[in-house]
């Protein structure tokens, strides 16, 4: 499997939209990695997790569109990982007559199915429309489930209480990544759940939104406490030293540029961080 890590940042980016910071600033003339967009990533050109308000943006970059599109894995409703504005975007008369498949298929929590169809109500769209583009399937925490050949099972996220948030293990091939933005730390069930299910990642990617800096929000990481998520899986045999250990989703409040990031990410905790167009095979 292939990931691309379309877009690296918490809702706000880096620079941040409204920030004047000094790592705002110090971002702003950088550019390169240190520009980070919305939290995305897209599986073998296929598989979309997550759907920004960034995602437009994130597709053209690759210089294409979503009309080959099948299937978004979507971990939660915030909004730089769910925009609702674009649901009659693929209305036939604006995009679905040139689609790939009439139909696309949104896989997240009943919880965030629900905050989906009241925004629909709220705008006044039409519900027979909305379904003739768009089906919304539910996931349930660790019911793995069949996407278009990769088998998703989604593991609870402590985030985004209480629409249920998930964490994602996508498996094909002998080959898993463990894709884990927009959690803090997380309960023991997750690793029992993969040490008793025979798992082992091969991707472990784990958010970041408070870098290098320690604060008492529950919905978010630390790099030391991704480290310690890392060893209890260890710990579990679910990760080993064949498994590949990345930080991403980061805010300006980790105060550190993209090389300071990785820097203290490599010799303090062992882990590479990620940047908005990043690639890796596992
Ligand atoms: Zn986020
Ligand atoms: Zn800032
Ligand atoms: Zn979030």
């Amino acid at each position: 499997m292939e990931i691309l890590y379309m877009g690296t940042a918490a809702e706000e980016r880096i620079p941040g939209m409204f920030c004047n910071c000094e790592l705002c600033q110090k971002a702003l003339k950088l550019g390169g990695k240190d520009i980070r967009t919305r939290a995305q990533a897209l599986i073998d050109g296929t598989l979309l997790v997550d759907f920004g308000s960034d995602t437009y943006e994130h597709f053209i970059r690759e210089g294409r569109t979503l009309w080959d599109i099948h299937s978004i894995l979507l971990t939660h409703s915030h909004p730089d990982h769910l925009s609702l504005e674009v649901f009659s975007s693929r209305y036939h008369w604006m995009s679905a007559e040139t689609c790939k498949y009439p139909t696309l298929k949104l896989y997240t929590s009943q919880g965030v199915i629900d905050k989906i169809w009241r925004v629909v109500e709220a705008r006044g769209l039409e519900k027979e429309m909305i379904e003739k583009y768009w089906e919304f399937i539910p996931m349930e925490y660790f019911q793995p489930i069949d996407v278009d050949g990769y088998t998703v099972t989604p593991l609870p996220a402590r985030h985004a209480v209480p629409e249920q948030a998930f964490v994602f293990l996508i498996e094909k091939d002998g080959k898993s990544i463990f894709y884990g933005n927009d959690t803090g730390t997380f309960g023991t069930e997750v690793e029992e759940w993969l040490a008793d299910n025979n798992k082992h990642i091969d991707l472990l990617s784990l958010d970041c939104t408070k870098g290098d800096v320690e604060t008492p929000y529950y919905g978010h990481m630390s790099m030391s406490q991704g480290r310690a998520i890392a060893d209890r899986f260890i710990a579990k045999k679910v990760v080993d030293e064949r498994t590949k250990l990345y930080y991403t989703h980061f805010a300006h409040g980790c105060k550190m540029t993209h090389d300071e990031l990785a820097k203290v990410a490599k010799e303090k905790y062992g882990f590479e961080i990620t940047y908005d167009g990043f690639r890796l095979k596992v």
